[in-house]
């Protein structure tokens, strides 16, 4: 039952996401807004780890619910891949964070390229018409490709790893950026990881969690750096949380981290302040 409401409070969300979107008056908008269900995105920095500069976001997408407050990905991400509802909200998500950025470009011209990371499901990589939609929103809202970079799981890569090649080659060749998110948790194939066209590796939160000292975690942490940086990739570490996690990722060269160190994902505004905070340093 809780599964259904869920499903249900998806698709009216995302009808008043996209009625929103047609330029509603705003003074009916704002009466309307606390009693709907509603997408919103929320944007982690991402930080470079040699000169703390911030280096783009990581767009994490909430379910605002009049009852219950914000949901939690975690929560609706499958039951929107179970249902395919998904795929239109992974449109929506794109084309929001994209113009989010393209906004943070103008409003702030002094800026140094960053990049927007946005995650991407199973069923919405298995869509053949992918790449065409997101260079459709790349033009849309006038964001430059290189600025967009896609998070997709290695689970999602392999599980079809000869379709996968193609659509990654075809992504690439658009100059979008392409990353594996949670890396080191899902089924990987070395032999496969070569041939795709990455940029970056994500290295898993767990990893960064239990590295403490010379320990396991550290060892695993030290290798994956050692096979990116191999294969010429970037290296992101994900959750970083304290001033020792962040000290030893940097002795190991590791490029970015995101994490609640630097920050929790904030909300446009805040996120507009963070990166104000950033030119001033
Ligand atoms: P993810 O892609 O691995 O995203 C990172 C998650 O780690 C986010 O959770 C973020 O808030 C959390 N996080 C960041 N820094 C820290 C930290 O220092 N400590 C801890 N404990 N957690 C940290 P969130 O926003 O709840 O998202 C959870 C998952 O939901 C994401 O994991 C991703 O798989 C999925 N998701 C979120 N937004 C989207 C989206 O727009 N599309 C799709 N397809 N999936 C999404
Ligand atoms: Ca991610
Ligand atoms: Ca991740
Ligand atoms: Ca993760």
């Amino acid at each position: 039952v809780a599964r259904l409401h869920l499903e249900n409070d998806l698709r009216r969300a995302l009808a008043e996401n996209s009625e929103l979107s047609i330029n509603t008056p705003l003074t009916q908008n704002s009466k309307n807004q606390a009693k709907k269900s509603k997408l919103l995105l929320h944007y982690q920095p991402i930080v470079s780890l040699a000169t703390g500069k911030l280096a783009g976001f990581e767009a994490l997408v909430r379910l605002s619910h009049p009852m219950r407050g914000l949901v939690s990905p975690i929560e609706f991400i499958p039951v929107a891949e179970e249902t395919g509802l998904i795929v239109p909200m992974g449109i929506w998500i794109l084309r929001e964070a994209c113009r989010q950025m393209r906004l943070w470009q103008l409003e702030f011209p002094d800026l140094a390229p960053l990049t927007m990371s946005v995650n991407l499901s199973g069923k919405q990589f298995s869509q053949p018409d992918l790449t065409e939609q997101i260079k459709q929103i790349l033009q849309e809202t006038e964001l430059p490709a290189h600025c967009l970079k896609l998070e997709i799981t290695e689970t999602v890569v392999m599980e079809n790893a000869a379709a996968a090649t193609a659509m990654l080659q075809q992504l690439s060749n658009s100059g979008i950026r392409l990353s594996i998110d949670d890396f080191g948790t899902g089924y990987s194939s070395l032999s496969y990881l070569h041939r795709f066209p990455l940029n970056t590796l994500k290295i898993d939160r767990s990893f960064v969690k239990g590295m403490r000292g010379e320990g396991e975690d550290s060892e695993i942490v030290k290798t994956i750096l050692t096979l990116a940086h191999n294969l010429g990739l970037d290296a992101i570490a994900e959750g970083i949380e304290t001033a020792d996690q962040l000290e030893k990722l940097r002795s190991l060269n590791c490029e970015f981290g995101q994490g609640y160190f630097f920050s929790k994902p904030l909300d446009s505004n805040a996120a507009g302040l963070f990166i104000a905070s950033n030119l001033d340093n």
